[in-house]
């Protein structure tokens, strides 16, 4: 069995597989992995080749730093040593002895050194002696050894040693000085062979402030010697040799002179006071690296391919039974729930296929169950709908539902009789457009439209007591309606509301005989009952003798009933007058408080009468209103009469007078018959009278309400009670201290 045709969503499309997903976070993971280990190899074997080039650069370094200071070392202990021969002590005092330095010379050439001038100085310094080029013994040398560069244009030329010589008794009786060539020192020192095609040896002094590069590359050739700019600038711009030159020793990647990448070793040479650089290009030095990164690089897209191919077919091996599992998850359905699990790989998606399967047994079971509980519910519904518009087709009283925005959703056909309209003609209609209000014949604006007022404040909308409610037909004619709006509300939230009218035609109509049979029989009886009361009076005169006792009593009873008639008749006439307009309010200024007293007075009278006690309480202070002090009287008088009347003997009548800013209040309160709850609310209509009032006084009329409301309505006030039965009533009156009502 099926319900009707139920609605199975479709099973929803999968947007992306978790095979997909699966392969996709796999890929990444195994190319992250390539890539980081390929790129951290990469830095580690180049911070690993930069230090051994630097470390190399140091050994080379330190290498002709030593092989400077020995030279240099030889050269000086050759000199000390000719300095100590005898024939040179005689040069030096004085002999001339030219062979004898030409042979020094020779010998020492013979030895393999690169001497290439020699010459004598006697102790003041004056040249006694040379062979080569001519020298001037620097001051100092006297003393001890000093070596003595030699720089001309070209560079680094030679180098001059330059020592005491000493006779036997070891004084200091002149100076030797030899010239060496400096091409012997250099070819070893600045050979940058070791060093491939960018290696240099350096070699630079200062100058006047500035760099000078004696040798950048040892070369006989061509040599000039470069400026490399201030000491200070270069130094500023971390140039190895300007660092050198400061006395600074160290290794690093640095920029050279020319502004090329290099790796350098620098230090000073104490002895010359001089910066030797071994620096060589960074590409060069770190080619090798770069064919290491490129067969990285190769490794690791091979290594990547690998891994995408191996982690498809993982992912394709996983996810085999869950896409086959969800395939077959995704054809269960009314009709169809048959699922017998099939997957035996052990793992999760085993447990979740028996889960699956038994899912489904319980949804079969489940499904079905529902099925005949929804068909046995329809059923019921149905039938309750159909019962329920039966008694809402069958209610004389129009009903109408709306939404929460105030538009029609159902009407009854007591609506389209009462109103004319035609249910499809206003159905979504807003309610104030297809079934406006008026009170009495004024038209009511959309949002005081009682069925707006009620959504609006989400509480029940009634119609006032004595304002005349109609509703616009559909032929512009007006129905007179007394009516109810009740709001729905599921929990707090408001779903719509609905209007139940009743049509008041009829009771209308009898109120408009009733008054009109007031006002005619009130100004047909007057007269009469005046000639009535006129001749009864006449009757009961004290000198009529004819009379016997019997005759007096009936007349005095005459004269009771008659001058209550009068009562009565005067009392139609208030309200005749009344409602029909003629009794226009004369407001002028009035003592309220000192009216109230007079009125008090009356009442102590007429409670005396009745053995009830009153108590009063009215303030002496003077308080002037604008009011109509005959309308004012003719209420309380009313009022404090009806208090009187409708309590015990021997009860208490309460007046109070309460002055506001804006009003003054009069409350009348007893302790008599109270009104019965259920007839509170007819109490001011006319010729109302309680159920328990009745059988108290037999004489009232129930006028004397009628007219009160209607007296205080027109001076603009507002009269209220508050009333339990057998336990009393409490009337009160406001009456405003300026404001003036328009007359009826
Ligand atoms: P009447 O008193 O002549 O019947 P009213 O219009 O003055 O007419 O009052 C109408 C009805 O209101 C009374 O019949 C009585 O049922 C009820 N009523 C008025 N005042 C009181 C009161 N103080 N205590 C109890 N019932 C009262």
């Amino acid at each position: 069995m099926t319900v009707g045709n139920p609605r199975i969503p479709k099973a929803p499309a999968v947007r992306t597989s978790i095979r997909t997903r699966l392969m996709r976070q796999d890929t990444l993971f195994a190319v992250s992995i390539v890539v980081i280990l390929t790129l951290l190899s990469f830095v580690m074997a180049r911070s690993a080749l930069e230090q051994r080039v630097l470390a190399q650069l140091s050994g080379i370094l330190s290498a002709r730093e030593t092989l400077l200071e020995r030279t240099l070392q030889s050269a000086r202990e050759e000199a000390v040593l000719l300095g100590s021969r005898s024939d040179l002590v005689r040069i030096a005092q004085g002999e001339k002895a030219q062979g004898i330095l030409e042979a020094i010379l020779a010998n020492m050439r013979d030895e393999h050194m690169p001497a290439q001038a020699i010459a004598v100085f006697d102790s003041a310094g004056t040249l006694r002696g040379s062979v080569g080029t001519a020298m001037v013994a620097p001051s100092g040398s006297l003393q001890t050894t000093i070596l003595q560069p030699v720089t001309g244009n070209e560079g680094w030329k030679a180098y001059r040693i330059f020592a005491p010589v000493r006779s036997d008794n070891g004084r200091r009786v002149g100076v030797i000085g030899i010239e060496f060539d400096v091409v012997s020192l250099l070819q070893p020192l600045l050979s940058a062979a070791s060093l491939g095609e960018t290696g240099e040896i350096l070699l630079a002094m200062e100058k006047d402030g500035a760099i000078v590069l004696l040798h950048h590359r040892y070369s006989t050739a061509d040599q000039k010697v470069i400026i490399l700019g201030s000491l200070g600038d270069q130094y500023a711009f971390d140039l190895p040799l300007a660092q050198a030159l400061k006395g600074e020793t160290g290794i690093r990647s640095a920029e050279d002179y020319a502004g090329k990448k290099v790796f350098s070793a620098y230090r000073l040479i104490p002895v010359l006071g001089w910066g030797l650089e071994v620096k060589v290009d960074r590409t060069e030095a770190l080619r090798s690296v770069t064919a290491l990164a490129v067969s990285m690089g190769v490794a690791g897209a091979l290594l990547t391919i690998l891994a995408v191919f191996v982690t498809r077919l993982l992912a394709l091996r996983l996810t085999q039974p869950l896409v086959r599992l969800s395939g077959r998850v995704s054809l269960l359905r009314p009709g169809n729930w048959v699922f017998r699990s099939s997957v035996r790989s052990g793992d999760e998606v085993e447990v979740l296929d028996r889960v699956v399967e038994d899912l489904a047994a319980r949804l079969k079971v489940t499904y079905d169950h529902l099925e005949d509980e929804v068909t046995k519910r329809t059923a019921e519904l149905r039938e309750q709908y159909a019962k329920d518009r039966a008694i809402l087709e069958s209610i004389e009283h129009g009903v109408v539902a709306v939404d929460r925005r105030g538009k029609i959703l159902d009407i009854n056909p007591s609506v389209e009789r009462l109103l004319g309209v035609e249910r499809k003609a206003v159905l979504g209609e807003p309610i104030a457009q297809a079934l406006p209000f008026c009170i009495h014949r004024k038209p009511c604006p959309a949002n005081r439209h009682p069925v707006m007022r009620a959504l609006e404040k989400r509480a029940p909308v009634r119609a006032a007591t004595n304002t005349h409610m109609n509703i616009v037909r559909a032929d512009h004619g007006l129905l007179p309606v007394n009516f109810a709006v009740t709001p729905l509300l599921v929990g707090r939230k408001l779903i719509g509301a609905v209007l139940v009218f009743q049509d008041m035609t009829d009771d209308r109509r009898i109120d408009y005989i009733k008054s009109e049979f007031i006002s005619l029989a009130s100004h047909q009886l007057r007269t009469p009952i005046s000639t009535l009361r006129w001749y009864i009076e006449l009757l009961s005169d004290e000198k009529n003798k004819n009379l016997t006792p019997v005759q007096r009593e009936s007349i005095v009873e005459m004269q009771t009933a008659a001058a209550r008639m009068a009562d009565l008749v005067e009392a139609l006439l208030h309200a005749a007058r009344l409602e029909g307009g003629s009794i226009t309010p004369k407001f002028g200024s009035v003592n309220i408080t000192a009216l109230l007293t007079d009125i008090a007075e009356e009442l102590r009278a007429l409670a005396k009468d009745a053995k009830i006690s009153c108590a009063i309480d009215i303030p002496s202070k003077p308080v002037m209103i604008m009011t109509d002090a005959i309308l004012v009287h003719i209420v309380l008088q009313n009022l404090f009469s009806n208090a009187v009347k409708y309590s015990r003997p021997g009860a208490q009548v309460n007046v109070k007078v309460r002055v506001h800013s804006g009003d003054v209040e009069i409350e009348v309160a007893d302790r008599g018959i109270g009104i019965p709850a259920a007839e509170q609310h007819r109490i001011f209509e006319r010729l109302f009278r309680a159920r328990n009032a009745t059988t108290v006084d037999t004489d009232g009329n129930g006028l004397g309400l009628f007219i009160s409301h209607m007296i205080v309505d027109i001076l603009g006030g507002k009269i209220s009670f508050k009333s339990t039965e057998n336990k009393g009533s409490t009337f009160t009156v406001r009456l405003p201290k300026n404001t003036r009502k328009k007359t009826v």
